[in-house]
């Protein structure tokens, strides 16, 4: 043990002499750590968290969302908070680390706690990779090796160097030539030891060296055969008596911790190890005692603080839980009502891309000011996700409150705040959950107040939506169709319908659209409005995007090998694009099918393009350098900004089918239609028009100079064999007719 303690005596520098002594020197440290554990697991990111008297440091390597940092920072205290390290092979699968629709998708997890001898648990080491992983059995070996190499740097920053060197001093000043030492000098050795060490024999102190002495606070030679329980505090006596008496080996624990009274009655933490011996025939202990009280007290302190999101102070969501249940359990007993609200703020996405991070963070600050001085002291907020906030709201009086307090909420955050000079604004969504009416524990509660918030959102947002018995059904639901999404791919209940694009010059089919379907067992077909966005947010989507693209090309390949040439156009997910592996699962879908990468085109909607993140930029350049076709679906309906156009790739745009429903009446949507045509034109872009369905809609279509066209009015999407069909009777007639002619 090269790591020894603090005492009052000593003039050490204190804690608060201390803060930023890690920190402060680290910052290489830090690099390579995070540069080494990368590349030890193979993993994509690697990040270092460390928290120091009141310092919240991070440091990663590889990409990493602003969203992502709060949901690391739980996983860190969840990683401490297990000791010896923790794997989450997939996120997702954790509900209580599971990202959100909007994270940037984190999935895998392998952490383990930074031990320093000084400090105790100061930090996190952890890998992270946005795909699930099977975990090796050595990744969090790797890691704790790691993990001890920074322990033995922090600690030498922590003010161990004077241990060091005087262990240093010990082991190698007076050693005899033979490597021997004497009895004087094993005596020296004791007597100078940096630990206190101790021989107890009938529950008294036969030996105690002097370090033990000062770290209880007595004279060298007051302890010689002084009585050991006195010195221990009283709770914990029972537990050091039953280890003096022999009982110790039952639990096999080589150290154990206690608190011992020191002479001036300060109670100190102390660890000790112990080893029972013979001494003059008569059993005996040989130990050994360190002064753990601070690394007691920042384990503590990690622990407060590891329920605490460090942005806004307030309470995270691990520690709302807890309170949660605790609230719960007094509900049910004297028969009270409690409510949870779930409140996320609208259009905060765009306050961060307009104005960026920093100022994103000092208004999420503000607002949960706002929200800790809007409620009662009882009231327990939380923020549980970037912008996502939790409102447990104890011993209801009747839950016609709830209507009032959630528009005190809306009223609270509808106004307008000052945040660097500029007036913000952003509106919230809330949904309210009550016990005992809208969920009997405390996930039902979490669940349905969560279900209520959404349809807050899907009603255009500043508004609240009590939970009722049809949300609770839908949450529900939505939970069931989740968890059969997982069986379905396995068991083959996925199936694509193909749609006929027509060029509206020649008329002929020239491109498919693959579109998938559900055949639930018990629902029969679902239409992937239900379920995507579902398997969006589980992640789910991944495997089964990858399983779309392959049926997709080999179907192709099949109709190509027919002699029906086409193109094929596959929906991609937001989700999707954000994936570093995507490009290579193209590539490995057209290599299969042997198809040439020109036959497929790639459908994104407008807000994942607009996104501008790195990575999509890079799949979309990579995509199209291959020679893949992409286009822009439902145009029109995000954020209509065209100039971005110019910075992607893009070879389509697909104009949505709101545009095109009511061409022949109104004569906004025909302008907007022209413009988009004439621009997309000047850009070498081509246009297809969505969701034709009338004759009228397609001559005009036509008038406009649109390239081609999708709509039931050629063709709703059919099965395999309809759309088969389809292609053989148009190839026969236009043969027949080019024969003809
Ligand atoms: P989308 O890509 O915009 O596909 C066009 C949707 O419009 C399809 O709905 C299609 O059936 C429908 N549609 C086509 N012509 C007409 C028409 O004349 N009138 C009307 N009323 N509707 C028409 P569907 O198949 O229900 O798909 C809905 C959305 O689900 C798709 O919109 C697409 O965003 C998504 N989706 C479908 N398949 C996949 C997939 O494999 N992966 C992903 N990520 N999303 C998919
Ligand atoms: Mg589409
Ligand atoms: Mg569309």
């Amino acid at each position: 043990m090269s790591g020894s303690s603090d005492s009052g005596a000593t003039a050490r520098p204190g804690p608060a002499a201390r803060a930023g002594a890690v920190t402060a020197a680290a910052e290489a440290l830090f690099d390579e750590v995070t540069r080494q554990a990368a590349e030890a697991c193979g993993a994509r990111i690697a990040a270092l968290s460390v928290v120091e008297s009141g310092h919240q440091w991070f440091k990663s390597r590889g990409p990493l969302g602003a969203s992502e940092t709060t949901r690391l920072l739980r996983l860190c205290a969840e990683t401490i908070r297990t000791r010896d390290g923790v794997v989450f092979a997939d996120l997702d699968a954790d509900e209580r680390f599971a990202s959100k629709g909007d994270a940037k998708g984190l999935r895998f997890f392998a952490g383990v706690p930074i031990w320093t001898s000084r400090a105790g648990a100061i930090g996190t080491l952890s890998v992270l990779d946005g795909a699930p992983r099977e975990s090796t059995g050595d990744t969090l070996e790797r890691l704790r090796e790691l993990a001890r190499e920074a322990a033995r740097q922090f600690d030498i920053r922590l003010g161990g160097q004077e241990v060091l060197a005087q262990g240093e001093r010990i082991a190698h000043g007076d050693r005899s030539p033979a490597g021997m030492l004497t009895e004087a000098e094993y005596r020296r050795l004791v007597e100078q030891s940096a630990v206190g060490t101790y021989v107890i024999q009938n529950e008294r102190f036969r030996y105690a060296n002097p370090r033990l002495a000062e770290i209880l606070g007595y004279d060298a030679t007051d302890l010689h055969g002084a009585e050991v329980a006195p010195l221990v505090f009283a709770d914990d006596r029972a537990g050091v008596l039953a280890r003096l008496r022999g009982q110790f080996l039952a639990d096999e624990q080589p150290a154990h911790t206690f608190r011992a009274v020191r002479r001036d009655g300060r109670v100190v933490h102390v660890e000790v190890h112990e080893t029972p011996a013979q001494l003059d025939g008569r059993g005996a202990l040989f130990g050994t005692l360190l002064d753990v009280t601070e690394r007691v007290r920042a384990e503590a302190q990690a622990a407060e603080r590891a329920l605490v999101d460090p942005l806004t102070r307030l309470p995270n969501r691990i520690r709302f839980l807890e309170r949660l249940e605790t609230e719960l359990a007094q509900s049910r007993r004297y028969n009270r009502k409690l409510a949870v609200v779930h409140l996320d703020l609208d259009g905060f996405k765009f306050v961060n891309d307009t104005w960026g991070h920093a100022t994103g963070d000092r208004l999420l600050q503000s607002l949960a000011l706002r929200l800790t001085r809007g409620v009662r002291e009882v009231d327990t907020i939380a923020r549980i996700g970037s912008d996502e906030f939790l409102i447990l709201v104890p011993d209801l009086k009747q839950s016609g409150d709830m209507s009032t307090f959630a528009q005190k909420l809306l009223g609270l955050m509808g106004r307008p705040v000052e945040v660097d000079d500029r007036s913000l604004q952003v509106t919230a969504s809330v949904g309210v959950a009550t016990f005992p009416e809208d969920g009997q524990d405390a996930e039902e509660l979490l669940r349905n107040a969560d279900a209520a918030m959404y349809r807050a959102k899907d009603n255009g947002g500043n508004t609240f939506e009590l939970c009722t018995p049809e949300l609770t059904a839908l949450a529900v639901e939505r939970l069931e169709l989740q968890n059969g999404m997982r069986v379905a791919l396995d068991k083959d209940e996925f199936v694509l319908h193909y749609q006929p694009l027509v060029s509206l010059g020649s008329g002929r089919i020239v491109g498919l659209e693959a579109l998938i379907r559900w055949q639930h067992p018990q629902r029969g077909f679902l239409s992937p409005a239900t379920f995507i966005p579902l398997a969006e947010e589980t992640g789910l989507i991944l495997p089964l995007g990858t399983w779309v693209l392959k049926v997709a090309t080999a179907q192709l390949k099949k109709w190509i090998d027919m002699g029906l040439m086409l193109r094929m156009s596959v929906n991609f997910s937001a989700r999707q694009f954000r994936e570093r592996g995507l490009v290579s699962i193209v590539d490995d879908a057209l290599t299969r099918s042997s198809l040439e990468p020109k036959h497929l085109e790639v459908e994104i909607t407008e807000s994942i393009a607009m996104e501008g993140a790195e990575i999509v930029v890079a799949n979309l350049n990579t995509l199209r350098q291959m020679g893949v076709g992409i286009a822009i679906d439902d145009f029109g309906t995000g954020y209509s900004s065209m100039s971005y156009l110019k910075s992607f790739p893009v070879t389509s745009l697909k104009i949505d089918k709101s545009f095109v429903t009511d061409l022949p009446t109104n004569p906004a949507d025909a302008g907007i239609v022209r413009a988009i045509v004439e621009m997309a034109h000047g850009s070498r872009l081509s246009v297809i028009a969505e969701g034709v369905e009338t004759r009228d809609q397609f001559q005009l279509l036509q008038k406009y100079g649109c390239d081609e066209m999708q709509g039931y009015w050629v063709s709703r999407p059919l099965p395999v064999e309809g759309i088969e069909q389809k292609l053989q009777e148009e190839q026969a007639f236009w043969s027949q007719g080019a024969a003809g002619a």
